[in-house]
């Protein structure tokens, strides 16, 4: 019964060749994105509760947690979005854009809404020391003066409808380039394997060679973060040892 866990694909050829099953190409899953230079790296310990995280031109997103680290960007958003995009994302050789909406609970329309309420309502107010969007305020810092190049001594009433598109460009279509992943201490799973069409999912018994099962991650199976690869081999590790 083949459970080696995932391998590399030299191995898993080396392995599987006589047998003449379909290796779907191993891959690594769950990864981290990696910035380098990129000076949002300045803020790593800072986290946001809830971000849409997207890679421009493709389909994927992912909303959750977002943490920022020395490298890069890491946290459950972008960990499933690895997962998701692990076969695009390796196509491009983890270099690729990606966006990320830090208030995803507005739309473009209501985000320009409640900046232009805010020049009447708290149109005194300094914009920079008080962070009307619950975000950390070394982020808001960040965005507003860095990013959206609002002056530090800018009042809400002053802001200029340029001002506005910038605020509603970095808060809601905020792009980073990623060169490069690096895999979170903690998390590590191999995408690819031999094929499922191969294997009767009811008895993980193979459909070319009867009597030969399989059981874990050497399966073209893989999941996202929260016990679900742990479970996934247990699940088949029992089914197999079942059946025989
Ligand atoms: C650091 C880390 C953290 C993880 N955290 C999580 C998590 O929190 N939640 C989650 O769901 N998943 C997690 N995973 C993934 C999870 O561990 C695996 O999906 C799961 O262990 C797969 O089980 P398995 O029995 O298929 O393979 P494995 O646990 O990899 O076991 C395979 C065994 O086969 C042996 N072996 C390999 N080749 C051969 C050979 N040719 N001959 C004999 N023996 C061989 C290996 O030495 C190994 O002991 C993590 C993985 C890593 C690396």
């Amino acid at each position: 019964m083949p459970c080696t866990g995932g391998l590399n694909k030299l191995s898993m050829e080396a392995l599987f060749s006589n047998l003449k099953h379909t290796i779907v190409s191993p891959i690594p899953s769950l990864f981290t994105f990696n910035m380098p230079g990129n000076e949002i790296t300045k803020l790593m310990g800072v986290s946001v509760d809830d971000v849409m995280a997207r890679i421009p031109g493709t389909k994927l997103e992912s909303k959750g947690p977002l943490l920022i680290t020395h490298w890069g960007m890491s946290g459950p958003a972008i960990l499933k979005l690895s997962a998701w995009g692990a076969r695009d994302l390796a196509q491009m050789q983890y270099q690729f854009r990606v966006m990320i909406n830090w208030i995803p609970d507005f739309s473009e329309i209501s985000l320009r809404e409640q900046l232009n309420g805010f020049r009447t309502q708290l149109s005194r107010q300094l914009i920079l020391p008080r962070n009307p969007f619950s975000l950390p305020q070394r982020l808001w810092e960040y965005l507003v003066t860095k990013l959206a190049h609002v002056a530090p001594d800018r009042r809400w009433a002053d802001l200029s409808a340029k001002e506005v598109n910038a605020l509603v460009r970095v808060l809601l279509f905020c792009e980073f380039e990623v060169k490069g992943k690096t895999t979170f201490k903690e998390e590590f799973v191999t995408a690819g394997g031999v094929s499922l069409a191969e294997i009767d999912h009811r008895t993980m018994e193979s459909k070319l060679h009867p009597g030969l099962y399989f059981a874990g991650e050497v399966m073209d199976v893989d999941g996202i973060t929260g016990g679900f690869n742990f479970q996934h081999a247990w699940t088949s590790g029992y089914l197999a040892a079942q059946s025989i």
